[in-house]
Order: structure tokens, then sequence, then C-alpha cells
């Protein structure tokens, strides 16, 4: 398996050389700050998510919140795992970030991304100790982008959490589905029953908490498919981790 770092280190030594770092939100020369592919002016408007959130997408409240901390937008989905988690809104260089490392095959962001899900607030905590799985695409698409974005994240995510934090991939996808980001919610939704199923050689633990990754968390319907086929399998300590939300 080709790894987040040998990937993002090969695109930095052959980008570097042809290219200056740009800012991929504003195409400015990136001088300064923290980060090698936002600008610091750029990385001071990265949204991160911090509480109160819905519990089951991670979309942050704002002003006082009471009683059922559920969003209007996650009001319908009956969530199979137990609460979503995400770092960054995504908008301005947070959806920059997403779309280079998702359509761009732009994998030099990784490294920045990385030093965001390390800074969100309590992320770390959160994902410390999980079996990381990331939603798969169908082979065809990962055939076609060379790799999965999803992966790639679940990657990050172990290696900030530390030891006894893990990637596993138990699941597969079984239906090459159109694109979703056009769809409604109950055409998502539809599309996606059945669309994934169990590995072969799958190792459920029901002694394990199991946390899914996927890059953005947009209606829910691809996460909740996958939460429903590992539930199924025991995999009943389950929880979800997406880096954006929009
Ligand atoms: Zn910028
Ligand atoms: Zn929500």
């Amino acid at each position: 398996m080709t790894t987040w770092r040998a990937l993002s280190e090969g695109w930095r030594t052959a980008g570097d050389l042809v290219f200056p770092p740009v800012c991929v939100h504003c195409a400015r020369l990136v001088e300064g700050g923290n980060l090698w592919h936002l600008c610091p002016q750029c990385a001071t408007l990265v949204t991160f998510v911090k509480p109160p959130c819905c519990r089951v997408c991670g979309h942050p409240f704002y002003g006082e919140v009471h009683g059922e901390r559920c969003c209007p937008h996650c009001a319908e989905l009956e969530p199979a795992f137990r609460e979503g988690r995400t770092c960054v809104l995504l908008k301005g260089p947070g959806r920059s970030l997403v779309h280079a490392l998702k359509y761009h095959r732009a994998l030099h962001v990784l490294e920045d991304i990385a030093a965001l899900i390390r800074a969100t607030p309590g992320m770390v905590d959160y994902v410390r100790g999980a079996v990381l799985v990331p939603v798969p695409l169908h082979p065809r698409k990962e055939r076609e982008r060379e790799y999965n974005q999803s992966r790639l994240l679940a990657q990050l995510f172990a290696a900030a959490g530390g030891p006894g934090t893990r990637v596993a991939e138990p699941l597969r996808r079984i239906v090459d589905t159109p694109t979703q980001t056009a769809l409604d919610r109950r055409t998502r939704r539809a599309n996606l029953k059945n669309a994934f199923a169990l590995r072969k050689d799958a190792d459920i633990n029901a002694a394990e908490r199991y946390v899914l990754i996927d890059d953005v968390f947009t209606t829910g319907s691809t996460l909740n498919a996958c939460a429903m086929v590992l539930r199924r399998a025991g995999g009943v300590n389950l929880d979800v981790v997406t880096f954006g939300h929009g």
C-alpha cells in the first residue's frame, strides 16, 4: 500500500522543482507561516470545528444549545453510528484543500491536512486507540483516480492518534454509484442501499472501537450506508470522523 507520506514526498520533490509553493486557495506565493500550501493569510481563515456541535455530523452550533444536540440536516438521518466529528468547515481555504486533494490529484496538500487534523480541538484524543475504517471507493473509480483519498486521510488520522490507532479496510464498494453530488437526500440513500459489503477476510471485533473516515460529511448517506454494514457485522462501537463538513 502506498502511504500518504511517500506520495506527498514524491509530490513535493517533483512539484517544487517545477512550481514555487503557491497557496491552493488564493494562488499567492506561500511565504512564512506553518503550512506549505496555504499562505499565512488564508491559514487564518480555516474554520476549525469545536464544541458545541451536532452529535451526528459534527457541524458546530453557534450560541447557546439546549436539549438534543442534533442539527436540522441530521434530524431524519437515523444514524447507524453513535456520533460524528469533523475538523474544519468546507468553505474558503478548507474547501480548497479538499478539492485539491479530491479532484486535482494534489497529494502534496496532505501534509497541511495532517497539520490541521492535529490542530483541531479534541480530534487527536477522539481517534486515539480506534480502528479507522476509510470509506472505500469502487475499484473502477480507484483505478481511475489512482488513490482513495479517504484511505490517505485515515492514515493521517492514525498517525495523529499514535500507538494503538490503526487503519483497517473491512469494507468494499460493490456498486459503482454515479456521483452523488447533485442528488437529493432520498435519491442518494436509495442509490447507496447495498452499495457496500464486508470483505471476505474482514475481522470485526465487537470489543474494538471503530471510526469510519471520509473526506467530507455532506448528507451522511454514504457514511451511514457503511455504518450499517459494519454494525451488522458486529462493529457496534462505531463513530464517524470526516475532515470537512459542508
Ligand atoms: Zn492564500
Ligand atoms: Zn448534523
